[in-house]
């Protein structure tokens, strides 16, 4: 499963993040996660809980940042919003669409003790 191996990269990042800043527990994960970066967010959260257990991040809590995707259209000449990864421009109809925006999964805030 794919979230998991997600899940565990975390993980790993969180473990080193304590050692390197010098915190023993993370109380809350905010996650950005873009509408293409091919993730179940339920999938995520379920992960989440099964691989932080024993970690620093056990028991913290997760939090899930939709964001939007985005393309520039070069037809228009402009950024234009998407919902999938091989949508047309909703201006033109194009099809010569540059992702920009969409495929993150980065953590973007972290609160610990
Ligand atoms: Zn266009």
């Amino acid at each position: 499963m794919h979230e998991m191996a997600i899940c565990e990269s975390i993980r790993q990042t969180l473990q080193a993040q304590s050692k390197a800043h010098n915190f023993t527990r993370v109380k809350r994960v905010c996650l950005e996660i873009g509408p293409l970066a091919g993730v179940e967010p339920e999938a995520l959260r379920f992960g989440f809980d099964v691989v932080m257990r024993g970690s620093v991040a056990e028991g913290a809590q997760l939090e899930i940042i939709d964001c939007h995707a985005k393309a520039w259209c070069m037809n228009c000449a402009e950024t234009v919003p998407i919902q999938q990864r091989f949508d047309a421009c909703i201006k033109c109809g194009s099809h010569q669409l540059q992702i920009t925006a969409g495929e993150e999964l980065r953590i973007k805030e972290l609160e610990v003790n």
